[in-house]
């Protein structure tokens, strides 16, 4: 049976409050033992932390790998029984471990143990030098009923699917922008789910300009080209999905065509049966921890040089917190990161590598934005903020009476991203609804109780 991990963002599979119910953490009634100080500590064990923890042991550093999730491979190779990142000889994994704050000079508090756990065990590590390999999670739009249950992020239906060989429904709609959605609807087919069709809201023909730069992607999406004509599933363009509807869960959506600014063509919607719908609308990166140890951002990503190394000395970055374009560059970022926390020479073959992944992940971005048009299929009763209800017409009251005009005064006056995932999930669509940006400064970056903070424990690093 499936189970939702019961606090606001898991860390493992990263859902926010969705009704998914999708967290695949494994309750592991044995704590972790204090850590051992290490060299370098890599958090985060997704592509990019286990490429990054295998270069630097393979140049003679000790390494600690942590990750909140109880297996290797992050958001990729974890559900995969064959996952390619399995096994990392000579390195201190500490799975089901969560870093929940870091303070200036590298220190990390721990918490070990499955999260519901009553016995959590505290610690602290120091880090002589820090990789943040901590990677995105899904972003949601807001749309009316996409509070419903049977609404799904498209990586919530996937982990499902891959980990757990479970159907989020039997008739199926995909949709959002990106390519992430082929592999969903993959997903979703092998463990018997009728996809009804993938709804791209951009346009294919974006792709022209950045044609090049994906090539070494096209026998994968003639793979998935081959998955929806077996199964006869309609891939169409500039529409989406822009409400759902039902009492108790979702019953039926309306789709419509959209305009190049994702205004709705009037006279275009639709009304399809479903039970269930995944929504996929691109990546966020997974700032806290970065943010927290003082990294530059620039642009919503974490700003590194060509060495992976970010603008605080000692803290180095890789994955998708620096850019997304999946899983074969954060790979080859977190090497990078490996050999140059471990004072190796980086090759010319990994720095050839990263340069065509950004390029990729360029072309990406161009062929697969969010238009500022989502805004209008939103109606005043429309939630927002999930953990809070918060609708839109609160959000718009808040400005525009209450005369709010910072993040804080706007979360105060509103309630907005004060509940459990912290604005995780609507930062993004607040900031574009409110003209406030989003500030991601969260210092505590998982959920703690304050027993569990009495009974740290604090590593000498000087007795190792
Ligand atoms: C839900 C989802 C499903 C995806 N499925 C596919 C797919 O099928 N095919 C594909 O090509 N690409 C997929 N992608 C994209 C792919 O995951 C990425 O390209 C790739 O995994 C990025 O690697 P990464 O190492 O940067 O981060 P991730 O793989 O996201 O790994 C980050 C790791 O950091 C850990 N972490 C984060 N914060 C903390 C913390 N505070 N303490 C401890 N641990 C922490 C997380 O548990 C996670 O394991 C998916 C992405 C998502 C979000």
């Amino acid at each position: 049976m499936s189970f939702f991990c019961g606090i606001g963002v898991c860390h493992g599979c990263v859902q926010p409050p969705l009704n998914v119910r999708a967290c695949q953490h494994i309750p592991d009634a044995t704590p972790a033992a204090v850590p051992r100080a290490t060299d370098i500590v890599v958090v985060g064990a997704g592509p990019a932390g286990v490429a990054a923890a295998k270069a630097a042991v393979a140049h003679g550093a000790s390494v600690t790998l942590i990750d909140s999730a109880p297996l290797l491979g992050g958001q990729y190779g974890r559900q995969a029984i064959d996952s390619p990142y399995v096994g990392v000889p000579g390195v201190q994994h500490l799975p089901n471990t969560v870093v929940w704050a870091i303070e200036p000079g590298r220190r990390l508090h721990l918490l070990s143990g499955p999260l519901d756990a009553p016995n959590r065990v505290a610690s602290v590590l120091d880090a002589p030098h820090l990789i943040l390999a901590t990677g995105a999670y899904d972003r949601a739009i807001p749309f009316p009923g996409w509070d419903l249950l049977g609404v799904h992020t498209a990586g919530a239906a996937q982990a499902l699917a891959k980990g757990r060989r479970e159907a989020i429904g039997q008739r199926v709609l995909i949709a959002g922008t990106g390519p992430f959605l082929l592999p969903v609807a993959e997903s979703l087919v092998s463990v018997g789910s009728r996809v009804l069709g993938v709804l791209e809201a951009n346009s294919p023909t974006r792709w022209a300009r950045g044609a090049l730069t994906g090539l070494h992607k096209i026998p994968e999406l003639a793979r998935y080209a081959a998955v929806l004509a077996k199964h006869r599933i309609p891939y169409r363009t500039k529409r989406t999905v822009i409400a759902a509807h039902g009492i108790d869960r979702v019953t039926s959506v309306t789709t419509a065509k959209i305009d190049g600014a994702w205004n709705v063509v009037p006279g275009s919607e639709q009304r399809v049966e479903v039970d269930a719908v995944c929504v996929g609308f691109g990546f966020v990166p997974q700032l806290d921890l970065a943010v927290a140890s003082g990294c530059l951002v620039y642009k919503g990503f974490v700003r590194v040089d060509s060495a992976q190394r970010t603008s605080v000395a000692g803290v180095l970055a890789a994955g998708e917190i620096t850019g997304v374009g999946g899983a074969d560059l954060a790979a080859a970022e977190g090497e990078i990161a490996g050999i140059t926390a471990a004072g190796g020479r980086v090759p010319r073959a990994a720095l050839r590598r990263v340069h065509k992944g950004r390029m990729f992940a360029e072309a990406l971005a161009r062929a697969h934005p969010v238009r500022p048009g989502w805004r209008s299929w939103l109606t005043p009763n429309t939630i927002i903020c999930r953990c809070e209800r918060v609708v839109h017409d609160t959000l718009r009251q808040a400005v525009d009476l209450r005369g709010a005009a910072d993040s804080r005064t706007l979360k105060l006056t509103s309630r907005v991203g004060l509940g459990r995932c912290q604005g995780r999930m609507c930062g993004r669509a607040v900031a574009e609804l409110t003209g406030i940006p989003d500030v991601v400064r969260r210092p505590i970056a998982a959920p703690v109780r304050l027993g569990e903070l009495s009974k740290e424990n604090r590593h000498d690093p000087g007795t190792a």
